[in-house]
């Protein structure tokens, strides 16, 4: 078994998903008392906060690459970026280690590529949803066509994360919007609808709606659980 490397912390609510997940996988799979051997590194989300705010991105690459550098000193065989947001920093973090990163946006577009979706939609907070280093990974390197919401809704999204989710809050209220939101996607053409922010499956899930969800986290937990025991 290979040891997982988990840059987590953005938001720890998140990171617990991940956690869990990967030691069920891995559990699920050998069965026993079997579970997954993880280095990780949970950083203050704070400071990173603000340096996004202000659009310091060097600032989190630098703070996020010395810490992908201890979880590979720690033993890690590979990497996991335990967010989509932070993966705007992936090139600079890729740079400072040897082991291998696997990319939130390459496993989320292997899922859809399988299940032949061509029109995806896509929530997140407002970096994911409006620069190019996630939505133009999808269309560019896999033709995928990425929808996403309005300026007014891309707003409802992107507070609810920093607001609620990232702080364990779960409000009725938000679940009604992001299903109306995600039904708009749905009515724009999205055959399926890609929960890209590790925090959004806390709030929607698959029983909610009709139309297919992709939860990143639970996506990405998955392909560490296939990695680490390939
Ligand atoms: N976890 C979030 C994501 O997947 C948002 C928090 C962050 O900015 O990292 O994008």
């Amino acid at each position: 078994m290979k040891t997982i490397g988990l840059l987590g912390g953005m938001s720890w609510q998140s990171t617990l998903g991940y956690y869990r997940a990967i030691n069920e996988g891995v559990k699920n799979t050998l069965g026993g008392l079997h579970s997954a051997k993880i280095v990780m590194y949970s950083v203050d989300f704070e400071p990173i906060e603000k340096l996004q705010r202000k659009g310091d991105w060097e600032g989190t690459a630098r703070i996020l690459s010395e810490a992908a550098k201890s979880i590979q000193s720690a033993g890690a065989d590979f990497l996991l970026i335990c967010t989509n947001t932070m993966h705007k920093v992936a090139p600079q973090i890729e740079k400072a280690i040897d082991i291998p990163l696997l990319h939130i946006a390459d496993t989320t577009a292997e899922v859809l590529a399988h299940k032949g979706i061509k029109t995806v939609g896509l929530l997140g907070t407002a970096f994911t949803m409006e620069q190019n280093f996630y939505k133009g990974r999808l269309s560019e390197k896999y033709g995928l066509s990425v929808l996403v919401p309005n300026k007014e809704d891309r707003q409802i999204i992107h507070n609810v994360v920093y607001q609620e989710l990232c702080l364990g809050k779960i409000g009725p209220r938000s679940k009604t919007e992001y299903l109306r939101i995600i039904d708009v996607l749905a009515g724009q053409g999205a055959e399926a609808i890609i929960l890209g922010c590790t925090e959004i499956g806390m709030l929607v899930d698959q029983d909610d709606t009709n139309i297919k969800l992709l939860d990143t986290t639970a996506i990405h937990a998955e392909k560490a659980v296939e990695y680490t025991l390939e």
